[in-house]
């Protein structure tokens, strides 16, 4: 579900080559990395990449759009798209209880066929589109750099995230990391802050349960 459009290939060649103008050294993708480790975070602002984000709910895209330094992003508008038939998430817990999965999918349902009765009385897609739920599915266009992979992952692969966030984050890093060595080599710096810091600064620590 998540789709890449295009990358920066070699990254850390990249990286090598514009931090060695800093020390008129020769550049070697090393010199990325020893960027990354020493905390040389505008280096990493070089590379990026585009994907294509389809199959998430519009609530953790709500959420995604909190995250405002390293990303440039493009949503699929409700005012020119029709979303009579809507995909929407379906959290686990809901899943795996059939009476709530019963509940959770006539609603959806009444929801849509709102929609498009509201529709039918010719109410602009700008107008019916308020009736829609946090749930539904919804596209994004992303454009993010390194640096900001790896500062979403600390709050985002974090057990207090949004479990839907997180499973993105998941993704996201497992797409990006197959894109080619130098992204896989860069995303293995992307992991939750705990790890990174070596301790828990949530005031609500999960303390290693991921509920
Ligand atoms: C468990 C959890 C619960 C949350 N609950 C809520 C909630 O209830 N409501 C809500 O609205 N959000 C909530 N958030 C979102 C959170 O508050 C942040 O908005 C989100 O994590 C993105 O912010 P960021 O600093 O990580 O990233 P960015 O905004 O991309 O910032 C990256 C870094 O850039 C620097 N920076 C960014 N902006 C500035 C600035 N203006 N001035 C100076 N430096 C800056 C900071 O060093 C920052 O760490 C939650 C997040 C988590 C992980």
């Amino acid at each position: 579900m998540i789709k890449i459009i295009r990358a920066t290939p070699n990254p850390l060649t990249l990286m090598g080559i514009v931090a060695s103008t800093c020390w008129n050294s020769t550049p070697s993708p090393q010199i990325g990395i020893n960027c990354i480790e020493s905390g040389h975070g505008r280096v990493l602002e070089y590379p990026d990449v585009i994907v294509e984000i389809d199959g998430y709910s519009a609530r953790m895209i709500r959420e995604l759009y909190t995250k405002i330094v390293g990303v440039t992003r493009l949503q699929a508008s409700t005012r020119y798209i029709q979303y009579g038939e809507f995909e929407y998430y379906i959290p686990e817990s809901v899943k795996n209880n059939n009476k709530a999965l019963d509940i959770y999918e006539n609603l959806m349902q009444h929801i849509s066929t709102a929609y498009l009765q509201l529709e039918e009385l010719g109410i602009p897609k700008q107008d019916t589109a308020n009736v829609l739920p946090l749930a539904m599915h919804s596209k994004v266009v992303l454009k993010i750099n390194a640096r900001g992979i790896i500062e979403m992952a600390l709050t985002r692969l974090c057990n207090r995230a949004l479990k839907e966030y997180r499973d993105f984050m998941i993704e996201l890093i497992n797409v990006i990391g197959n894109i080619d060595g130098e992204w896989k080599k860069i995303v293995s710096y992307a992991k939750p802050k705990c790890e990174v810091y070596g301790y828990c600064n949530e005031k609500n620590s999960c303390k290693g349960d991921d509920n």
